[in-house]
């Protein structure tokens, strides 16, 4: 949870009612005794789908990197520590808090190692920083990259952040991600044989998608070993290709009703031991094109919490451990 998405009130708010799911807070606190803020950071690295290597378009949802509330402009990470502390402090009443620095901008591990390791370790050392979130790709995580990864683990908690969005083939060649999901298993079973937690992230609402499709990402998902997801809504940004698409009428934004419906079958079937990081997408209400109902995202969070309450609904409750295969077994190949 992003420090400068909330105040200090709607967090609390939210903790009181994670009982029906095994929120970030809940994760920190068992981790660390307490609340944790997590800081987003640029390094300024680029990105494979950017540069060249794979691509220059990127991802089509992809604005700048998922750079949202990192501060871009200031590229030296310890003086962006030092402000996004800065700012906390003025937000929250808080007595020596504790911080996960989150590299949240393009991709993280896309360096010589050697640079990752300058970057990286004297973030983990400071006294105040309980861990590292790294956000990445699948393809840029090479042996000696992973290696390090692991010494660091060692150290303080370090997690990778894995941006999946979806299992279908047909979507990321629509998104145009770039990776395959043999890709994506490969780099998932080098982070858990390596003993470094994984987030996935996912997307709802992409184009093309049916329900199903999106339900079957959730399950396929929920049998991985992996410890977080993050459930991002889509957002269609200014300046993207999705964009554009939109504007052409290729595609529509799900309804805030067809989202607290999809939340509803999809936090059942998560184990009830899967930390859910996110419940709704997050971008810049400057760039956001639609869904504009998302907007205010305190309101949306709220109706989230009340649709779970309402309908009774809790993390796990659907979840077995056979789900993916099952349906597997049912409908062949659903990716
Ligand atoms: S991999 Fe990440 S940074 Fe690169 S284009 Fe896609 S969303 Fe953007």
């Amino acid at each position: 949870m992003d420090i400068h998405a909330m105040s200090d009130e709607a967090m609390r708010r939210t903790e009181a009612e994670s009982s029906r799911y095994r929120s970030l807070n809940d994760y920190f606190r068992e981790q660390f005794g307490g609340k944790v803020y997590k800081l987003a950071l640029d390094a300024g690295m680029t990105c494979p789908n950017r540069d060249g290597r794979l691509g220059v378009r990127g991802c089509s949802f992809c604005a700048d990197g998922s750079s949202t509330f990192a501060a871009k402009q200031v590229r030296d990470v310890e003086a962006q520590l030092d402000s996004a502390k800065a700012l906390l402090a003025r937000k929250t009443k808080a007595d020596k808090p504790l911080y996960m620095a989150y590299f949240q901008s393009y991709t993280n591990t896309y360096a010589p190692v050697e640079i990752l390791d300058a970057l990286f370790r004297p973030v983990l050392e400071q006294p105040d920083i309980v861990g590292l979130a790294i956000g990445t790709r699948p393809d840029c995580l090479p042996e000696d990259v992973i290696a390090l990864l692991r010494r660091l683990n060692q150290v303080k908690p370090v997690w990778v952040e894995l941006g999946l969005q979806t299992i279908h083939e047909r979507t990321t060649l629509t998104i145009n991600r770039c990776y395959t999901l043999d890709t994506f298993e490969q780099a998932l079973a080098k982070l858990h044989d390596a003993g470094i937690e994984t987030v996935v992230h996912l997307i709802f609402g992409l184009p093309g998608e049916s329900r199903e499709d999106m339900l079957a990402t959730v399950d396929y998902v929920a049998s991985l070993p992996i410890q977080g997801v993050k459930l991002h809504l889509l957002h269609v940004l200014e300046g993207t290709a999705l964009a554009e698409d939109y504007r052409a009428g290729k595609f529509s934004c799900l309804r805030e009703g067809e989202w607290l419906d999809l939340l509803c079958e999809i936090l059942p079937r998560l184990p009830s031991g899967m930390v859910i990081h996110r419940l709704t997408g997050d971008g810049p209400k400057e760039l956001l094109l639609a869904p504009l109902w998302t907007a205010d995202k305190r309101r949306v969070l709220n109706r989230i919490q009340a649709t779970f309450r309402e309908r009774n609904i809790r993390q796990g409750s659907a979840w077995t451990e056979n789900s993916w295969q099952n349906r597997e077994l049912e409908n062949g190949c659903c990716c």
